[in-house]
């Protein structure tokens, strides 16, 4: 057998031992470490309990290893992409700059446009007397 399940409360605790409570009965139990994720059978009330994981990493067979994976890779994503956005927002701030100044190029023609049409509008009216 993978280790054997006794009572927390005696001595002969090992240093690495799990220790854990049966959810049937609330006793405390210990297990040696190796013991992490298996079923044992609780040596006071015979309820069978899964014994909880450990963080020592020693590959657990049972299912109580969390893959405890935090979002590392996309924090790193996404200060890529503010510094993305922060580049295009000072290129377009270079690029509206220049917009700015065709607009103003833009209006003045419109304007000369418009003076011109109204001219030309007015034109045979003002031939009338
Ligand atoms: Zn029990």
């Amino acid at each position: 057998m993978h280790g054997e399940v006794r009572s927390a409360g005696q001595s002969e605790l090992q240093p690495g031992d799990i220790i854990f409570e049966c959810p049937q009965c609330g006793k405390s139990l210990a297990i040696d470490v190796r013991g992490a994720g298996y079923i044992v059978r609780c040596p006071e009330c015979q309820t069978e309990i899964q014994v909880p994981g450990t963080d020592t990493g020693l590959g657990a067979a049972g299912g109580l290893s969390e893959p405890a994976t935090p979002p590392a890779g996309e924090s790193h994503a996404t200060d890529a992409l503010l510094a993305e956005i922060d580049r295009l927002k000072h290129q377009q701030a270079l690029d509206a700059e220049r917009n700015r100044r065709i607009s103003a190029e833009l209006a003045l023609i419109q304007a000369a446009l418009d003076r011109l049409v109204g001219m030309l509008e007015s034109t045979p009216a003002s031939e009338k007397d």
